[in-house]
């Protein structure tokens, strides 16, 4: 998760902030604003239904995208039998810089136990987890080499599993880090020459609502998917990731912003494709 200060996010966060003076205004905004911006993503998009693909790849940048984004499809998926495979790009250790005592390789190791939990409830197989352990925090400065090294890793996994869909975060999700991934993900499909549907699913797009307008009028299709006979699944993988909705003592607050959780704590997600 890394927030970044694009020129949308800036936007979106000068419309949303501007508004109100207080974190408990500024959220209530956060959340009138998609609740909206759900509305009409519902009115622009048809049912997305679980027996659309039989497999999928599901891409992380950090441990916890793919159970904020769409663990909903992800449970879905996996109760109808689709082969699903989670790959996480980075160790996440960048989530507590300044932390006193939690050094970045032990956050990573920390993230990586909620990763498997959080997957392992989502009815991820454990075989079908796999990490890049990238460094967090570095995806948006990769070098030639390493980014290439990185899309071939990528693009290993695909010829592999010759997946009929990719999940991954949105284009342009508010994240450099999420940005980068899409990026090394395109990468990966012109090595793997393999052109899977690509499903992208908002995470940060979501803090800042109307970064969502640009894929809803962008997108050939927006899906939705109802996730209420799952929610209590995603909600016990959200509950996985303590070190990011929990403080980590002495710290007092958290690593994701306060309220951020309990915006994917609703029956629906979205998915947009091109
Ligand atoms: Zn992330």
């Amino acid at each position: 998760m890394h927030p970044n200060h694009s020129a949308p996010s800036r936007i979106a966060r000068a419309l949303t902030i501007g508004w109100s003076d207080t974190p408990r205004g500024r959220l209530l905004l956060r959340r009138a604003i998609a609740r909206l911006i759900s509305v009409a993503l519902r009115i622009r998009s048809r049912s997305f239904q679980r027996n659309a693909v039989a497999s999928a790849l599901v891409v992380a940048p950090h441990p916890d995208d793919e159970t904020f984004g769409c663990g909903g499809a992800v449970a879905l998926l996996v109760r109808n039998r689709a082969a699903v495979q989670v790959v996480f790009i980075t160790d996440g250790s960048a989530s507590h810089p300044a932390h006193p005592t939690a050094a970045p390789d032990a956050i990573a190791a920390r993230r990586k136990a909620e990763a498997r939990s959080a997957t392992g409830i989502l009815g991820v197989d454990w075989e079908r987890v796999a990490f890049l352990d990238e460094r967090d925090g570095t995806l948006a400065g990769l070098d030639t080499g390493r980014a290439r090294e990185v899309a071939g890793k990528i693009a290993a996994m695909l010829a592999r599993l010759a997946p009929e869909a990719i999940l991954l975060p949105c284009r342009l999700d508010g994240s450099s880090e999420h940005d980068a991934s899409f990026a090394l993900v395109s990468r990966a499909l012109q090595l793997a020459q393999i052109r899977p549907r690509l499903l992208e699913f908002p995470v940060w797009s979501w803090w800042n609502p109307l970064l969502l307008l640009r894929p809803m009028f962008a997108c050939r299709r927006v899906w939705h998917l109802d996730v209420r006979g799952v929610l209590d699944v995603k909600a016990r993988a959200i509950a996985s990731y303590a070190s990011q909705t929990d403080p980590i003592a002495p710290e007092t607050v958290p690593a994701l912003p306060s309220g951020f959780a309990s915006m994917f704590l609703c029956g629906e997600e979205f998915l947009f494709e091109r």
